[in-house]
């Protein structure tokens, strides 16, 4: 998979998908898979942004029997077996657990209920996946037994708790490249560093975009017979460049934040816990999710005024979330020194109450028309939850063979194609099979998204230089150019909040 920007205007596509997060990415790899002549550009690399950050949940949406919204419940554990069943490789099953209480909704007797109705619920959770997908069955545990699971703070499971099993992604950079390849493969033609700038509009009709590469800073005219806007919260910039009649209506965005912890907090289980006096904004389950021997903590939602701002967490965010941690986990005496990242995103957001507080859109908005988006060949995709991209993205490809008059069916995932895994390459193979054959153009998508070094501390000098030299060899690159690729990683991580200094004592 070569990056071949000039291609793309070399012909008219069915469709062209806009933005190339998770969302853009899970439209182009089932169109192109359902032979749909389908091009993706992405301004940056691909899943460079939010989709980078998520607290890697694949929900089967067990939160959702609280509102008993039982037909979002099914599309959840679907959505979950489905991305299950796309890259075994990479999802796996992961334990959650809450403290059991003697009160409301977290009494052992109405956990046993809603596991009963959970189970019963997603009793085909695990058709169509290998075993070693299986998720288990949720339970109830006594607290002895959760002596040696989770020590933070011993208070909190005094009566027990509640364990249930949902997917974890344990690769998210590799999860959409390879599913950009998969879409490849399949005849589609994907490009990163390729942004689009305006709608071309011939006769009062849209007929693809006016684009830049990026690398080379030319333009490119890329024509499609539909166009596909799955930009995430990026939206209002390119509406701005189009004709008022087909200006989108604002809307809020708020910072979603997790932080990264040195240390492994618990082994088996990601552990949720509520503060016992919360604020309004801290009444819900934070949860500590093992990864990679380091903590995931969260996620925090703060507002951000200016979509144009970096959504880096501030001093005193950081400072916020720490404190929080360590009021729910007191027996762990975490420290300033025990976090190593913060990940940081930006979602929809949407005022809601008679304050207008911004609460986080709960579900995604596809919307298409001319009545609607100011033009019939234009759909326009929001999504808020990665979990729910692939079902998102089957509703799309329905309505694209509606308009393009094409069959279309939609079908169950098909594994992967099974790449070798990073851990098992040398730095040397890592960087030919990302430069020749994953668009890698960068050092950052070669640290961030090719391998996850770069994901959870910013790597020291020593551990990233093998992949700068081998990278620097594929890709042929001067001293300049070699000195320029470090600089502009250690940027990236400035612009993220986080610099050199605060890289991990190791
Ligand atoms: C901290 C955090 C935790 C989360 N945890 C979870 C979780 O556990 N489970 C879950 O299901 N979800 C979670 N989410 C939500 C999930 O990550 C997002 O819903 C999802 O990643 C959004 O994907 P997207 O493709 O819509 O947006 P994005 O990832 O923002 O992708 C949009 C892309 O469009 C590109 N783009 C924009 N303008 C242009 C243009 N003009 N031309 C070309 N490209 C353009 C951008 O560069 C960007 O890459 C979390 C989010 C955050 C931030």
């Amino acid at each position: 998979m070569r990056r071949q920007p000039e291609t793309l205007a070399d012909q008219t596509f069915d469709v062209l998908v806009i933005g190339g997060g998770i969302q853009g990415i899970s439209i182009f790899h089932e169109l192109a898979r359902s032979g749909f002549n389908t091009a993706l550009i992405e301004a940056d690399d691909f899943a460079a942004g939010t989709s980078a950050y998520s607290l890697k949940v694949i929900h089967g949406g067990l939160r959702y029997l609280q509102s008993a919204d039982l037909p979002r419940m099914r599309r959840s554990i679907r959505a979950r077996r489905g991305f299950m069943q796309l890259a075994p490789d990479y999802i796996k099953p992961q334990g959650f657990l809450i403290p059991t209480s003697g009160l409301g909704p977290q009494h052992p007797w109405a956990m046993r209920i809603a596991f009963w109705v959970n189970d019963l619920i997603s009793a085909d959770r695990n058709s169509g996946l290998p075993q070693s997908s299986w998720l288990p069955r949720s339970k109830l545990m006594t607290a002895e037994a959760l002596k040696g699971v989770f020590q933070g703070n011993e208070a909190a499971f005094a009566t027990g708790g509640a364990a249930w099993y949902d997917g974890f992604i344990h690769d998210v950079g590799r999860v959409a490249i390879e599913m950009v390849k998969s879409g490849y493969a399949s005849g589609g033609s994907p490009c990163n560093y390729v942004r689009a700038d305006r709608y071309l509009i011939e006769d009062g009709t849209i007929t693809g975009v006016v684009a830049t590469d990026t690398e080379s800073q030319s333009e490119l005219t890329i024509r499609a017979s539909l166009i596909i806007e799955a930009t995430g919260t990026a939206r209002p910039n390119l509406r701005a460049s189009m004709t008022a009649d087909l200006r989108a209506a604002d809307q809020g965005w708020l910072k979603a934040v997790n932080l990264v912890l040195k240390r492994e907090l618990s082994v088996d289980y990601a552990i949720g816990l509520k503060a016992k006096q919360p604020t309004e904004e801290e009444s819900r389950y934070f949860f500590f999710a093992p990864y990679r021997g380091h903590t995931l903590f969260g996620t925090f939602y703060f507002s951000l005024p200016d979509r144009e701002a970096p959504p880096a967490a501030t001093a005193e965010e950081i400072r916020l979330m720490l404190a929080h941690a360590q009021s729910l986990c007191p027996d762990l005496e975490l420290s300033a020194d025990d976090v190593s990242m913060v990940h940081t995103g930006v979602i929809p957001a949407t005022s809601s109450g008679p304050n207008r507080r911004l609460v986080m859109k709960t579900s995604p908005s596809i919307r298409s028309g001319a009545g609607s988006v100011g033009a019939e060949n234009l759909i326009e995709v929001q999504s808020v939850k990665y979990t729910e991209s692939l079902d998102v993205a089957s509703r799309v490809a329905q309505q694209a063979a509606k308009y393009l008059n094409r069959e279309y069916q939609s079908r169950n995932p098909e594994p992967l194609a099974a790449s070798e895994l990073t851990s098992a390459l040398t730095p040397e193979a890592v960087a030919e099979r990302a430069v020749h054959d994953e668009m890698a153009v960068h050092l950052t998508d070669l640290i961030l998204r090719r391998t996850s070094l770069g994901e959870l501390y910013v790597p020291q000098e020593r551990e990233f230089r093998p992949y700068l030299d081998a990278m620097a060899a594929a890709a042929s690159w001067d001293e300049a150019q070699i000195e320029w690729e470090s600089e502009r990683l250690m940027r990236h991580y400035q612009a993220m909040g986080w610099s050199a200094s605060a890289t991990r004592n190791r």
